[in-house]
């Protein structure tokens, strides 16, 4: 380090980084970097002060620091060698669009009363009874013992002694604690509408929990009604491997990162239905979301202009006998 320059941050975190989980003392790093002024030097006290206030480094007892190293994610090798995903069924034969592996999180966004218990349920029944998936867990922040009995009923096509899961468990947050990470979770839902910008850390704790393990984790959020993600924003979608919107009567693609077939266009790909009690999803139609507003219908606070705020349009050369509501 020339000191006649001023110690620039970036040098001082990078060399930080470097020290890979080794801990250090201030003379340490001022003898690494060669630092030998006074002002330079008290320009890496403040940087280290600001460091640990920024979560980059903790001080241990003994006047030394510490990296804090961020969870590496493992790399996605099962589907780099074409590996065989999990036989999962999902509504809206999602299973013909994305293959989900063990380890990987679902996340479904979705407005108050859309849909999202029904989605979830859904999804339990559709796989409860194949003996090469793990186990289900259910869990519910909503719901209680009564209510949660009652929706089950609903479904006559299964009687109320052949539901296959545990659970339901009461649980609204911080899941990561609880959940078998070689079991599938389905977790209905995340509930951080009081701390939303949470809900990146607590999915990214879910994420490290399971991954490289048998199971999967299927995460519901409630998002508010005409925003585009789920609640917590722009984080919250880095690690799940296939990410759903849902609002009333429309189900939407957002992202899928291992499609089954990559030649497949999955831009605005929705299916607009009718919430029904038994069936859950009646009347599916494959639509083309609305690329002006994203779906959502609204656009700068009006009704949008592409879609008649519908948020979708219906495929032109297809012909249906029966409207979706
Ligand atoms: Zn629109």
């Amino acid at each position: 380090m020339n000191n006649h320059k001023e110690l620039p941050q970036q040098v001082v975190e990078e060399w930080i980084k470097g020290t890979a989980g080794e801990p250090f003392s201030l003379g340490e790093a001022r003898r690494e970097m060669d630092i030998t002024n006074l002002e330079n030097s008290a320009k890496l006290r403040a940087y280290i002060s600001r460091f640990r206030q920024q979560g980059l480094i903790k001080r241990l007892g003994t006047a030394k620091y510490i990296l804090i190293e961020e969870t590496l994610d493992a790399l996605d090798w099962r589907s780099a060698l074409g590996a065989n995903p999990m036989p999962l069924n999902w509504p809206f034969e999602l299973e013909e669009r994305a293959k989900i592996f063990n380890g990987d999180i679902v996340l479904l966004a979705g407005e108050k009363s859309a849909g999202k218990t029904a989605f979830g349920l859904e999804f339990m029944k559709m796989n409860m009874y194949n003996s090469k998936l793990p186990e289900i867990d259910y869990y519910t922040c909503e719901m209680g013992a009564a209510e949660f009995g009652m929706r089950l009923s609903l479904h006559k096509d299964v009687g109320i002694d052949s539901w296959r899961f545990n659970g339901p468990f009461p649980k609204a947050i911080d899941h990561s604690t609880v959940i078998n990470p070689d079991h599938i979770s389905i977790i209905d839902y995340l509930d951080v509408r009081e701390e939303f910008y949470l809900a990146g850390k607590y999915i990214g704790e879910i994420h490290d929990k399971i991954q490289n393990h048998q199971g999967m984790a299927l995460v519901i959020l409630q998002k508010n009604a005409g925003s585009k993600w789920g609640v917590g924003g722009q984080r919250t979608l880095d690690k799940p491997k296939m990410i759903l919107n849902m609002r009333k009567s429309l189900l939407w693609v957002y992202d899928i990162k291992n499609p089954v077939d990559s030649k497949r266009n999955l831009d605005h790909l929705g299916w607009a239905f009718r919430l029904d009690e038994e069936t859950s999803f009646a009347n599916q139609q494959q639509v083309t979301v609305c690329g002006i507003c994203d779906g959502v219908g609204v656009k700068d606070f009006k009704k949008c202009r592409g879609c008649g705020g519908l948020g979708y349009s219906f495929i032109e050369d297809e012909e249906y006998d029966d409207v979706p509501f």
